[in-house]
């Protein structure tokens, strides 16, 4: 596994352990050349999904993507994050064993809103009302676009240009 700081690839494992009720293998790791210490998850991936967006765009299904999205619903609420990371996992083999890899955002969304229902009332209609389109805070907003793996989101097209060079002499 190469180091996400140096790229070196003389990086070694210095503790495996189980996590999430034994669903996922947790690896600290150490890199032998910049020192840096960092952490990777085994999961167990029945299949590769494909989001398809709103506006038609596929991406790659990313977990980690549905579980911000997810934490920012469940912002400040006394949840525990084991029962959270179950939820996800939950999520993500109903996606995996639909029998099609590919799923709307919408699909997705729908799912949460139904996971965050048994979970928490108030996460549940925090992301609902996202999901249903009223208006919310901001955060609300670009979680839906999170979720959906949209990256395009490039506000402020017009840079001012930065003229620093001192031309006067
Ligand atoms: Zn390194």
């Amino acid at each position: 596994m190469r180091c996400p700081y140096c790229s070196s690839d003389d990086t070694q494992v210095k503790d495996s352990r189980p996590a999430e009720d034994n669903t996922v293998i947790r690896r600290r790791r150490v890199c032998g050349d910049c020192g840096g210490r960092f952490t990777t998850f085994e999961r167990v991936q029945l299949r590769d999904l494909i989001v398809i967006k709103k506006s038609g765009r596929r991406a790659p299904f990313d977990r980690d993507k549905l579980a911000r999205s997810v934490q920012t619903a469940l912002r400040k609420r006394p949840v525990e994050p084991e029962r959270i990371e179950r939820m996800i996992t939950g999520i993500v083999r109903q996606l995996e064993s639909s029998g099609d890899s590919d799923v709307a955002s919408e699909a997705i969304g729908h799912l949460v809103v139904e996971g965050l229902r048994g979970l928490d009332d108030v996460a549940y209609v925090r992301f609902a009302s996202v999901y249903r389109n009223f208006r919310e805070a901001k955060d609300f907003e670009e979680l839906l676009d999170e979720l959906s793996g949209e990256e395009e989101a490039e506000a402020g097209a017009g840079k001012p240009t930065k003229e620093k060079g001192d031309r006067e002499q």
